[in-house]
């Protein structure tokens, strides 16, 4: 199976042709707590990996952390100045403000079930490569020094603002702009190498002391990584001016053409039709929406009911629908535990309904990664596998079980649900009165069944009579 991504740089859906494939994907600035919009971004990247890897590809995918820019800086500044004397010097104060970002990062990908990508690697891990493309693009004459900072002369690279489309009239080519971050508004010649006093967090270098641009990082770290071009490159669309713009002139002139095959950028992320921010007071972090008593699978299972290039609207309603979906997918899941298992031929239909679906299921994510598609495709395949239950009493040969479970198992190499499922853990006392309460009613002793019934409710558990006999779930 070949899949489909649709390329910000030429405007169309285009085939992932090479069958090893190489991603890189923009990772967290390790300065705070990544907000559900950030998340959106890289559980993006986990279903393309885990899409690609489910039709055959081979992948090798990164996802980087910064932590070295302005506003890690800006903290480890904060944080020498809070406790004087306890770092030897400012990069000291840098890691120890970074790492339990860091550690919170990799726990919240965790949390989410988004899997482990096989490199993370850290800016300040690559500082000599980044020197080396600094010096690479000097050699070109597409950088100059002023005052200590190198700048990349986007004048010089013709092509420039390709993948973003921006008004090239506005170039203001031969000014600067030092900062990490600005808009398009500010077409200019962007820092590679920063110039940094004592005063800052600093790195030896021909060009005197100083830090990378954050632009700068990506490069260099992928061609460290990678030893060369890539297939896909993703991030969120915030990022496709200035980061990814320039993250191809300094690749593309440094280390020659052909950088990035499939530029892959995914949609905003909007609570309540609002733009998430700390003053709407709709700004969220993970952690923050678990302690509000959210689970993780409903919030993967509402990211993934968007499709990537759309903006998501977090709304109770809409997370209402994603535990809908969660608890349809668990709860065959768990009839299927259930069920009781019969000596009998397998159902030539239900295969045939399960093989069908996995096709579909498979064609809708190859077409540009339409998980919404696709999740409708799991939500019938439930549908039906509960119906052909229901026709069977609950009774199932051993074939029909294996055919509904590996289909489910099947969507979820993607869906990543089944790991995130809770453990229903029953005690034995629950399990004592759901005995009682079933004697009870086996001896029409029904005021005492229904006492011993809301004994188990206000435990937490309802009691689902079926014809295979009674089982306890949580509410
Ligand atoms: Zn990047």
């Amino acid at each position: 199976m070949h899949i489909q991504l649709f390329n910000t740089l030429s405007k169309q859906k285009e085939t992932v042709s090479s069958r090893e494939v190489k991603i890189y994907s923009c990772g967290p600035t390790v300065y705070n707590y990544a907000h559900i919009g950030n998340f959106r971004s890289y559980l993006f990247a986990d279903v393309l990996n885990r899409t690609l890897r489910l039709a055959g590809y081979q992948v090798q995918h990164a996802m980087n952390l910064t932590d070295v820019d302005d506003k890690t800086i800006k903290g480890a500044i904060a944080l020498s100045e809070k406790e004087p004397g306890k770092y030897a010097d400012l990069k000291q104060a840098l890691a120890a403000y970074t790492e339990p970002y860091t550690e919170a990062f990799f726990a919240d990908l965790k949390t989410l079930n988004v899997c482990k990508f096989d490199f993370h690697p850290r800016a300040t891990d690559y500082i000599p490569a980044m020197l080396d493309l600094v010096d690479r693009l000097i050699a070109q004459g597409v950088a100059y020094e002023q005052d200590g900072s190198v700048y990349y002369r986007i004048s010089e690279k013709k092509d420039y603002g390709k993948l973003s489309r921006i008004d090239l009239e506005k170039n203001k080519t031969g000014t600067r702009y030092n900062t990490d971050e600005y808009d398009k508004d500010d077409v200019r010649d962007f820092v590679l190498w920063k110039a940094e006093g004592k005063e800052g967090v600093h790195w030896h270098s021909s060009h005197g002391d100083g830090r990378p641009g954050w632009h700068l990082e990506c490069s260099a770290m992928i061609h460290e990584i990678f030893k060369g071009a890539i297939d896909i490159h993703t991030g969120g669309v915030d990022l496709i001016f200035p980061h990814h713009e320039n993250e191809i002139a300094q690749s593309e002139s440094g280390y020659g053409d052909g950088f990035v095959k499939h530029w892959v950028h995914c949609e905003h992320l909007l609570v309540d039709n609002k733009k998430m921010s700390k003053s709407a007071g709709n700004f969220y972090t993970l952690r923050d929406l678990l302690a509000q008593g959210r689970r993780p699978e409903v919030i993967r299972y509402f990211l993934l009911a968007a499709h990537y290039s759309q903006k998501v609207n977090y709304t109770a309603d809409a997370l209402h629908q994603a535990e809908a979906g969660v608890e349809k997918f668990y709860g065959l899941l768990a009839r299927l535990d259930r069920l009781q298992k019969i000596d009998a031929a397998a159902d030539a239909t239900l295969a045939a309904t399960a093989k069908e679906a996995r096709e579909k299921f498979m064609a809708e994510l190859a077409d540009d990664l339409n998980t919404p598609r696709a999740l409708a495709v799991v939500l019938e395949f439930i549908r039906a596998a509960n119906t052909n239950i229901d026709a069977k009493n609950d009774q199932l040969s051993s074939a029909d079980l294996e055919v509904i479970r590996q289909t489910l198992t099947y969507f979820d190499q993607v869906l990543g649900l089944i790991d995130l499922m809770p453990k229903a853990q029953v005690g034995d006392d629950l399990q004592q009165l759901l005995a009682e309460r079933n004697a009870a009613r086996a001896a029409k002793d029904f005021k005492r069944a229904d006492a011993l019934r809301d004994q188990l409710l206000a435990a937490g558990y309802k009691i689902l009579d079926t014809k295979s006999g009674s089982h306890l779930e949580k509410v």
